[in-house]
């Protein structure tokens, strides 16, 4: 067990911001740091099974039909993602909605 750092995905950013979508970073799990109680290393190599990758980084996106036909991979089209706040699912408009 090491003392906590800054987390190397995420820089202690906690994740990702795209526009009102806020999106944890799976290295830390959104804490924004690592190591002590929270190492990835000592759980080995494999991300934490707490479900699946993201849509966008799906292995479907390696198809080129599927990239050309889906315009937005966040929104599949519709311009509104889903997203998790506070336990609650809402639904805000995609990056690639109009303002
Ligand atoms: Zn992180
Ligand atoms: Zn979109």
């Amino acid at each position: 067990m090491t003392d906590p750092i800054t987390c190397p995905e995420c820089r202690g950013r906690r994740g990702v911001q795209l526009g009102e979508l806020f999106l944890s970073c799976t290295f830390c799990g959104g804490l924004g740091q690592v190591g002590g109680e929270n190492e990835p290393a000592e759980r080995g190599a494999e991300p934490p099974p707490d479900g699946p990758p993201p849509a966008w980084q799906h292995n479907v996106w390696s198809d080129p039909w599927i990239a050309e036909t889906l315009k937005c991979r966040f929104c599949l089209g519709s311009k509104k993602v889903t997203h998790i706040e506070a336990g609650t699912l809402v639904i805000v408009p995609c990056r690639c909605a109009d303002d």
